[in-house]
């Protein structure tokens, strides 16, 4: 028996609550699922009743609250099964980066996850997903091989390209638009070990050391993954001491090659100046969560993003640092390119694959904070860089930054409509719209 879980009962708010504290679900009753089966359950009880559905693993990515309607928590739905021979792994809708990355490391295998391993690999390989090895691989997307789904009329599909060909390209970028997936069987790739880490430059050069990282960017292999992001640090104990309350521009790496090639490869990076910290290394695939570091506690953010086929630096440094900036900002650029930019074995709907990077923004909500400012505030940081600008990311979207309209400018405009009728023909009544929501073609 599926078990469910109603407000005022003990377990809902630890079941709806994640890491996106800045959008919080209050659905009239939870699935607590363990199985595709208890998945299957929710979206046939949704349907019957005609109430809205949405899909949480860990909370990193909501956007829209499930204000009423049916919530599936799937994130005790944590089971991986590496196949070494094929070089595949399957997993179930709520295991995150770190368990597959575990499952995969004894047999020299990788996942194409992110900079967070503790992020879930469904939500973020269907929402595109641009890791730490994607310039030599591509998007997580493509290196799917098939999808258990359960689709808004309660039909539990084993999609494939060659089963069911729409439905494959639309979840692979249109993500929960179309079902609540219970599993993904995926390709790894060859990489056990990475030469990468931080290198942490005062935030008075952050100018000079953005040109010296764009320039460089240009000169980088494939197997080089890269970011560069401006960021003031907590003066708090959980940051290394170095870094404490100071202004930084660092530039993260990741080189999926030989250790002392990427150390070569560094050189005039750290040529640029003297860091205040530097943590480059060789290191285990498995310890890549240390390259960004990135939070592992809940935060409410605003986090926006575009893509560029050129960074302007001038502005972004300009409009993200005060005076100019108005609120805070975390801004990131992280280089694109490399197969990213071929066209993949299947098709799906991830757009705007020609992007040499990506600009994205975060500022941290409190709850005092008035979001249509925030949100203009980033608009004007975008704004900057309107001749370049090609278009956004799914997945660095998330809070309430998540419009139908920003959604839309995620995908090449013929696909976008495609997307639509795709959307009318599996989700006529928009069932799955507390997400980055694509409404149905004549909604
Ligand atoms: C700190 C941090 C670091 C990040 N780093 C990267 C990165 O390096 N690269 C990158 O591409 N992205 C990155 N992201 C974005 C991340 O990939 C997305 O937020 C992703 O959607 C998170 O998925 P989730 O399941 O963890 O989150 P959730 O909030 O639980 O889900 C996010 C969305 O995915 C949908 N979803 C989840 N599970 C399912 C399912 N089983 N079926 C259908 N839909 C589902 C949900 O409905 C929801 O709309 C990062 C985000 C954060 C906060």
């Amino acid at each position: 028996m599926t078990s469910t879980v109603r407000p005022g009962e003990a377990g809902y708010d630890e079941e709806r609550a994640g890491f996106q504290a800045a959008v919080e679900h209050r659905p009239d009753v939870i699935y607590v699922a363990e199985s595709a089966g208890d998945v299957q359950a929710a979206v046939e009880f949704a349907a019957a009743n005609r109430l809205p559905l949405a899909v949480k693993a860990t909370g990193h990515g909501t956007s829209v609250a499930a204000s009423g309607g049916v919530l599936v928590s799937t994130r005790r739905m944590t089971g991986v099964h590496v196949d070494k021979e094929a070089h595949t792994a399957s997993f179930e809708a709520g295991t995150r980066w770190d368990q597959v990355i575990e499952a995969c490391a004894p047999h020299g295998l990788a996942p194409l996850s992110g900079s967070a391993p503790h992020v879930g690999a469904v939500g973020y390989t269907l929402g595109g997903g641009l890791g730490l090895l994607s310039r030599g691989y591509g998007f997580a997307a493509d290196s799917v091989r098939g999808i258990e789904v359960v689709t808004p009329d309660g039909g539990a599909h084993h999609v494939t390209a060659a089963s069911e060909p729409d439905l494959f390209w639309a979840l692979r970028g249109g993500r929960d638009n179309f079902g609540a997936v219970t599993g993904l069987e995926v390709d790894l790739v060859p990489v056990a070990r990475l030469y990468g880490g931080a290198l942490s430059f005062p935030g008075d050069r952050a100018q000079s050391i953005m040109d010296t990282y764009l320039s460089w960017t240009r000169t980088v292999p494939e197997q080089m993954a890269s970011s560069l992001a401006l960021a003031r640090f907590p003066d708090l104990p959980a940051i290394p001491e170095p870094l404490r309350g100071k202004h930084v521009a660092q530039v993260r790496v990741a080189y999926s090659g030989d250790a002392g090639d990427g150390a070569e490869l560094l050189a005039p990076l750290r040529a640029a100046g003297p860091r205040l910290l530097d943590t480059a290394r060789d290191m285990p695939y498995a310890e890549s969560g240390t390259v960004h570091n990135d939070p592992t506690e809940p935060v409410a953010a605003y986090s926006t993003n575009v893509l560029l086929s050129t960074v302007d630096s001038g502005a972004v440094l300009e409009r993200t640092s005060p005076p100019e900036a108005q609120v805070p900002f975390i801004a990131e650029i992280r280089h694109l390119g490399g197969a990213l930019a071929r066209p993949p074995a299947e098709p799906s709907a991830v757009g705007h694959r020609n992007a040499s990077y990506l600009l994205a923004l975060v500022t941290p909500l409190d709850p005092s904070a008035d979001v249509d400012a925030v949100g203009s505030a980033h608009e004007r940081v975008h704004d900057g860089q309107r001749r370049w600008v090609l278009g956004r990311s799914l997945n660095f979207m998330s809070g309430p930054a998540a419009s139908v309209e920003r959604v839309r400018e995620a995908y090449e405009p013929e696909d976008y409509r495609r997307l639509q009728r795709l959307k009318a023909r599996y989700d006529p009544e928009n069932m799955f719209r507390f997400n980055h929501n694509i409404p149905p073609a004549g909604a």
